[in-house]
């Protein structure tokens, strides 16, 4: 997910409508408060007043919401329901009465919109940055609360308040079963190395939290990187790294100082553990590659298509994760059907590397017995 402020509703559809042609992904409004995007919204002494919300992640800035906005991925839920039943109805009855009503194909009928669940939160709020409190307790929340009401009730005008619109959106993998164009060359993005600077400083610091983690890498990307200009897409891997990406740099880091701590400073690893690790890692390919085909196999023997629909949404994400732990720089050990490849290439995508056999072509050579990625993105996409 990516958080984003804005300071007016009209930048927001902006943004939106310009993330829309990047992804080809198209979002509609779902709903809507009556409060939402008033313009001289004041703060209430009675109101309530949050530190967080699911969508506005913590930064010590107390504020009160007033309203909220959300958006959901066209691909959501279809509201033509009622319209196919009835036609289908219909039809069904003609097929009857006509007997040389012309056969139709079975899949033609109600395939097109899957359910996605992807959605974009907005919350117009109040803020009062001179509240800030520094730690995410009880009581430090409840002081300043205090304090906060205590003045918007006596002195409202010497309360500091400013209207901000929060803004969360989603990330790609919360878009379920269906395609986004674009992501290919997103998923396989590699993390910034800034970024990747940032988790490696917030782990030694201490940040073990996910949420916590997200929340500053947002802040960082928002008011540091980009400080000043238009922040990237929330599709963009590179400044949006998913959870295992931060996780894998979490671990790197922690693990190099642990080995530091047993000798001197961390040099990288051993040539003894680099072999025992290497070993290890050959077994461990070994067998997911045994795993890979066994469920080949047995995928031509499932019978329920609500079973192989989610299944198919599992594979996928597994096989999106998997791109993106594939090393970047050794050209790209992937195939793909025709079509896609070539969307690519016109991308300019590609590495330019394209006579050499992507499975022997590698550093290291992989396991004979793997199952080739066709086979999964037939298995996922098809
Ligand atoms: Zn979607």
């Amino acid at each position: 997910m990516a958080y984003l402020e804005f300071k007016f509703e009209d930048e927001i559809t902006k943004y939106i409508r310009e993330q829309e042609l990047a992804t080809s992904l198209k979002f509609v409004t779902l709903g809507k408060d009556k409060s939402f995007g008033q313009n001289d919204a004041q703060p209430l002494a009675r109101k309530k007043l949050s530190w967080e919300s699911k969508s506005i992640p913590f930064n010590g800035v107390p504020f009160q919401v007033v309203g909220t906005k959300t958006y959901e991925c066209h691909q959501g839920k279809d509201r033509q329901t009622k319209a196919k039943e009835k036609y289908a109805a219909e039809r069904d009855k003609k097929e009857l009465e006509d007997h040389a009503f012309v056969k139709r194909r079975k899949l033609a009928q109600n395939t097109k919109k899957v359910d996605c669940k992807a959605i974009i939160n907005i919350a117009q709020v109040i803020r009062f940055p001179d509240f800030k409190i520094e730690e995410s307790t009880v009581r430090s929340k409840k002081e300043a609360s205090q304090t906060l009401k205590a003045a918007l009730s006596e002195t409202p005008s010497s309360v500091k308040a400013e209207v901000v619109y929060c803004v969360r959106f989603p990330s790609l993998s919360e878009h379920s079963s269906h395609a986004v164009v674009g992501e290919a060359a997103y998923v396989r993005e590699a993390v910034d190395a800034r970024l990747r600077e940032k988790i490696e400083q917030l782990t030694l610091s201490g940040v073990r939290k996910m949420t916590e983690m997200k929340c500053h890498l947002n802040t960082f990307v928002v008011e540091e990187l980009f400080h000043g200009e238009q922040p990237p897409p929330p599709t963009r891997r590179r400044y949006y790294p998913t959870d295992s990406d931060i996780r894998n740099v979490m671990f790197k880091t922690k693990q190099a100082t642990r080995d530091s701590n047993i000798d001197r400073p961390y040099e990288g690893p051993s040539v003894r553990g680099k072999k025992r690790s290497s070993r290890k890692l050959l077994r461990l390919r070994r067998q997911c590659a045994g795993y890979l085909k066994e469920i080949t196999e047995l995928t031509y023997h499932l019978q329920e298509e609500q079973y192989v629909t989610g299944l198919s949404s599992q594979l996928r994400s597994v096989l999106l994760d998997m791109k993106a732990h594939v090393p970047q720089d050794k050209g790209l050990p992937l195939t793909f059907s025709p079509s896609k490849r070539k969307a690519e290439m016109d991308m300019d995508l590609i590495p330019t590397k394209s006579a050499s056999h992507p499975f022997t072509d590698g550093v290291e050579q992989y396991t004979e017995d793997i199952v080739s990625v066709d086979t999964l993105l037939a298995l996922s996409l098809g």
